[in-house]
C-alpha cells in the first residue's frame, strides 16, 4: 500500500473519533485485504460498543456548535473538502481501486462524482427557507423553519465508499447535522482517506468521525442511543430490514437504501447500437456489483437477436484483470463468497433452461475473478428474475407487447432502478407511470448525480439521497404560530 501512494498519510489505518485518530480500546484489528489477488493491505481498528458510544457523544457534543455556524460557513469547510479531494484524486483512486477492486478508471470517475455532493450541499444548504404560511386565523401568524435532526449515523457498503459516504456526509453537515460513519469492513480505507482530508481541511472536532470494526455491535449503539436522530443506511435489504427495526424504539429518521432488481427494457424501435452500449457501462460497471445494475434484460422479439449480438460484440471488448492496470476495464468481484453467489444464480439458471452465450463460470485468472457473461432464455421461475445477481452476469429474455414487458418488470419485490430504450415519446411516458420504480433511465443509464434524488420504492427502501430531497433528509420542520397581532 505505501508504496503506490505518493502521500502515505493518506493510508490511515485508525478510527477518527471526536478528532482523534484512536484504536479499538483491546487493540483488536480486522484485516483487509485486496481483492485481486488476496494479499493483506493492512489492518483498522476492531472496535466495538464502548466505541461507538464514544462516537456518538463526541458527535453529539459537536452538534451545538456545528449547528449554530451559517450554511455560508458550514459550506466553506466542504467546498473545502473537494478541494482536498481533486488535489488527491490519484492517490484517493489507487486507494480504492486496492481495496475494492474497480479499474482505475471507474475510481477516479467514483471519487469526482463522490467530491460532487460537497459543492451543490454547501450551496444548497444556503436556499433552505422557510415560510410564512397564509394565516388562517385571525390575529395569527404562522412561521416554519428547517432545522437540523441532529447526530446522523451512516452505515456505508463497500462497493461504493467514495460516492456512498459524501452522499451521506454532505448533505448531513451541510444541514447543520454532525455524522458519524461505519464504512464496510471490505473497503475502511476509503473511509478513513476521507477523514483524513475532513482533518486537513480543519472540520472541528467531533463533526465527522469514522468508525470501523464489529458491525453488529456498532449497529446497536447507533440505532438504540437517542442520542442518533437520523440513520441512513446502503447495503442489503435483510440488514436494512433489522436495522429499520432497531430504530423503532427511538423512533429516528430512517433513510435505507436497499438492493435491486432493475429491469433494462429494450423496444423495437430502439437505437440499438445504443442501447447496447448503455447495457454495457451498466451492467459491467464494477463487474456488475451496483445496486443499480440491470438484474433483468427485456428485449423486444423482434429485436432480440440484435440486440444479443451487439452485447455478446461489447463483451468480447472487456479486458479482465487486476483493476491497477492501465488496459483493466473489469475488475475482481469483491471476495470468494460473490463468486459462489454469482456462479449458483448461473447454475441455477442453466438447470432451469437458460442457455449460455459466452462465459459462465470463475474466470481463467482464479481468485475473485468471474467471466463476464451472457445468458438468454431468462424466466421468472429462475433465481436470477429474482434475486441480485451482483455480478457481470447478462441475463437476456424476450416479450411481444409493452403490457407484457411492463408486467415482467415489475414482478419483483424491489423498485429501485429501471432502464428503458425507446424513440417514442408517449410510451416513454406511459412506461414512466407504469414502472413501479424510484428510478428510470431513458436512454440513458447514468442516473447518480447530486442533483437528483437517487432512492427506491418496496423493497428497495425509503428516502432519497441527491438532490433537493437529500437535504431535507437531515432537517426537521418546525412550525411556529404567533397570536395575538390584532390590534387592540
Ligand atoms: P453488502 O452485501 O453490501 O455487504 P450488507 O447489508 O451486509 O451489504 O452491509 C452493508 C453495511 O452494513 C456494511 O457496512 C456492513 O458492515 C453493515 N452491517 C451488516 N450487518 C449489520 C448489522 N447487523 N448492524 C449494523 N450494520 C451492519
Amino acid at each position: 500500500m505505501h508504496r503506490i501512494l505518493q502521500d502515505k498519510s493518506l493510508f490511515r489505518p485508525h478510527c477518527l473519533i471526536n478528532g482523534l485518530w484512536c484504536d479499538a480500546a483491546d487493540k483488536s484489528v480486522i484485516e483487509v485485504t485486496n481483492p485481486a489477488n488476496g494479499k493483506l493491505l493492512g489492518h483498522v481498528p476492531n472496535c466495538g460498543e464502548a466505541e461507538a458510544r464514544h462516537a456518538v457523544e463526541s458527535a453529539h457534543a459537536a452538534f451545538e456548535v456545528w449547528q449554530a455556524k451559517s450554511p455560508q460557513e458550514r459550506g466553506a469547510y466542504l467546498h473545502a473538502w473537494e478541494q482536498a479531494i481533486h488535489a488527491n484524486l490519484e492517490d484517493l483512486a489507487r486507494l480504492l481501486t486496492l481495496e475494492e477492486g474497480k479499474p482505475l478508471a471507474e475510481a477516479r470517475a467514483e471519487i469526482l462524482q463522490g467530491a460532487s455532493y460537497f459543492p451543490w450541499y454547501a450551496e444548497e444548504a444556503r436556499r433552505v427557507s422557510g415560510e410564512v404560511v397564509p394565516t388562517f386565523r385571525h390575529g395569527t401568524q404562522a412561521l416554519t423553519r428547517h432545522a437540523p435532526l441532529g447526530v446522523a449515523a451512516a452505515i456505508t457498503p463497500w462497493n461504493f465508499p467514495m460516492s456512498m459516504i459524501p452522499r451521506k456526509v454532505a448533505p448531513a453537515l451541510a444541514a447543520g447535522c454532525t455524522a458519524i460513519v461505519k464504512p464496510a469492513g471490505a473497503t475502511p480505507y476509503s473511509a478513513l482517506a476521507l477523514a483524513e482530508l475532513a482533518v486537513r481541511v480543519g472540520i472541528p472536532a467531533g463533526v465527522f468521525n469514522v468508525i470501523t470494526g464489529n458491525a453488529g455491535a456498532i449497529g446497536a449503539v447507533i440505532t438504540s442511543s437517542p442520542l442518533v436522530r437520523k440513520l441512513s443506511f446502503t447495503g442489503s435489504t435483510p440488514v436494512g430490514r433489522k436495522l429499520a427495526a432497531q430504530c423503532g424504539p427511538t423512533l429516528k429518521r430512517v433513510s435505507l437504501e436497499l438492493g435491486g432488481n432493475a429491469p433494462f427494457i429494450v423496444f423495437d424501435d430502439a437505437d440499438l447500437d445504443q442501447a447496447a452500449a448503455m447495457a454495457m457501462g451498466n451492467k459491467f460497471r464494477n463487474a456488475g456489483q451496483t445496486c443499480i445494475c440491470a438484474n433483468r434484460f427485456l428485449v423486444h422479439k423482434d429485436v432480440l437477436d440484435a440486440f444479443v449480438r451487439r452485447l455478446l460484440h461489447g463483451i468480447r471488448g472487456l479486458h479482465v484483470g487486476d483493476g491497477l492496470k492501465a488496459d483493466t476495464t473489469m475488475g475482481p468481484l469483491i471476495d470468494a463468497g460473490a463468486v459462489a453467489h454469482v456462479d449458483a444464480l448461473v447454475r441455477d439458471a442453466q438447470e432451469k433452461g437458460a442457455c449460455r452465450v459466452t462465459g459462465g463460470q470463475p474466470h481463467s485468472l482464479g481468485g475473485n475473478f468471474y467471466e463476464p457473461t451472457l445468458l438468454t432464455g431468462l424466466r421468472p421461475e429462475m433465481r436470477i428474475f429474482r434475486e441480485e445477481i451482483f455480478g457481470p452476469v447478462a441475463a437476456v429474455m424476450s416479450f411481444e407487447s409493452e403490457e407484457e414487458a411492463i408486467a415482467l418488470a415489475n414482478d419483483t419485490e424491489y423498485g429501485l432502478a429501471s432502464y428503458v430504450c425507446t424513440r417514442d415519446m408517449a410510451r416513454v411516458w406511459r412506461l414512466w407511470q407504469g414502472l413501479h420504480f424510484g428510478m428510470v433511465g431513458i436512454n440513458d443509464a447514468a442516473l447518480a448525480s447530486a442533483e437528483t434524488p437517487f432512492g427506491g420504492v418496496k423493497g428497495s427502501g425509503l428516502g432519497r439521497e441527491g438532490g433537493r430531497e437529500g437535504l431535507l433528509e437531515y432537517m426537521e420542520t418546525h412550525y411556529a404560530l404567533l397570536g395575538g397581532l390584532t390590534q387592540a
